[in-house]
């Protein structure tokens, strides 16, 4: 809980770099999020490392956002201190074999790849088309197109809140689908910079793959404002024909909408509230798991306060709010 006092006391050790009371829906990629008591950004990644360490002295609750791309923040917003992540160097290493592209956490992926063009490096194409940062990536094992960042990932440098900072080799984070360690059990770490291998290619041949990853895209997924699947394709299904067989697509709460294109996709067509958002998630799980018996884990975070909030829903990062 973010106090008046802790208010004081954060004012007093961050002075100007401290924002009171923003919308957080200027931050995410579904445009909903209520105000967060505090709020700063970091430049670069030791800058990053050291607004995380003060906030841990204090003992108040830290929250990172990448690209805000999969995360499904309450109306009422958020009690922490949220730090939007803008760390975005990137340098690639061609001397050395394997070549290496290290970024801070805070770049883009399709940065990232736009770089890889640039310098006729292949390997991470995939990458080139997924919302949001290096960190939100490396924390939630994003993938696309047969890989994941765990396929190409070297190691990360972490802060962690036990441990102190360190150079983690990719096994260490422990990877699953969709998961790492840090994601899984909560722990309390945070992403500074991350190094993955690439390998020497040819420019048109990387475009040209890249480009038709986009078009695959294109043809699947809804345009307009999302978080892109909101349930994980259960073993042998997917999640958006279960919901669709379920008779929602196309229905409506508030200014929300399951897509008519792809189920599993929700859009903020007009002005949406988080809790439409949230009621529209909430009725495709009861529904599919009424009809078919199949009860759909959440891909996405959701965060903050929340009328009545399912079990399902409660991941580690929403029960560590809930304590503070
Ligand atoms: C249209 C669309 C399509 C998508 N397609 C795909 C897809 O094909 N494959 C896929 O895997 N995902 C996809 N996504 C989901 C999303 O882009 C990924 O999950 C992405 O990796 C999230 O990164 P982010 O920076 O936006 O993370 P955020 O949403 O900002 O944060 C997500 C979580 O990561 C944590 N986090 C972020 N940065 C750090 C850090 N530096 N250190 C510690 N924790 C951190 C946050 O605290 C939060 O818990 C899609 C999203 C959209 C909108």
């Amino acid at each position: 809980m973010i106090t008046t006092e802790s208010l004081a006391t954060l004012r007093t050790i961050f002075g100007s770099k401290l924002q009171e009371n923003v919308r957080l829906s200027n931050f995410t990629t579904m445009n909903v999020g209520g105000p967060a008591a505090a709020l700063m950004i970091a430049h670069s990644a030791e800058q990053l490392a050291e607004m995380v360490s003060q906030i841990w002295d204090i003992d108040l609750p830290v929250y990172v956002l990448g690209g805000g791309s999969n995360l499904l923040i309450s109306d009422k917003g958020l009690q922490a201190v949220i730090i939007i992540n803008h760390a975005h160097n990137i340098k690639i290493n061609t001397h050395t074999l394997p070549h290496t592209i290290w970024a801070e956490s805070g770049a883009l992926m399709v940065n990232l790849g736009k770089k890889l063009i640039l310098r006729g490096l292949s390997g991470m194409e995939w990458a080139a088309t997924i919302p949001g940062s290096v960190g939100g990536a490396v924390y939630g094992n994003a993938g696309a197109f047969g890989k994941d960042t765990c396929k190409d990932l070297i190691s990360a440098d972490i802060l962690h809140k036990e441990h102190g900072r360190e150079i983690w080799e990719c096994s260490r984070l422990d990877y699953t689908y969709r998961a790492s360690r840090i994601k899984r059990d909560d722990e309390k770490a945070v992403i500074l910079s991350a190094l993955f291998h690439v390998e020497q290619g040819d420019v048109e041949q990387i475009k040209s793959k890249i480009s038709g990853f986009r078009s695959r895209r294109a043809l699947i997924q809804p345009p307009g404002a999302s978080v892109g699947s909101v349930f994980r394709n259960p073993p042998d299904d997917s999640a958006g024909r279960l919901i669709e067989a379920a008779g929602l697509k196309g229905k409506r709460i508030g200014g929300a909408v399951i897509s008519p294109k792809h189920a599993n996709f929700i859009i903020n067509e007009r002005g949406a509230s988080a809790q439409n958002i949230f009621d529209l998630l909430l009725l495709a799980r009861n529904t599919v798991s009424e009809k078919f018996g199949v009860n759909l884990i959440p891909e996405i975070e959701l965060l903050g306060e929340w009328d009545n909030l399912p079990e399902f829903f409660r991941s580690g990062k929403q029960s560590t709010l809930e304590q503070k």
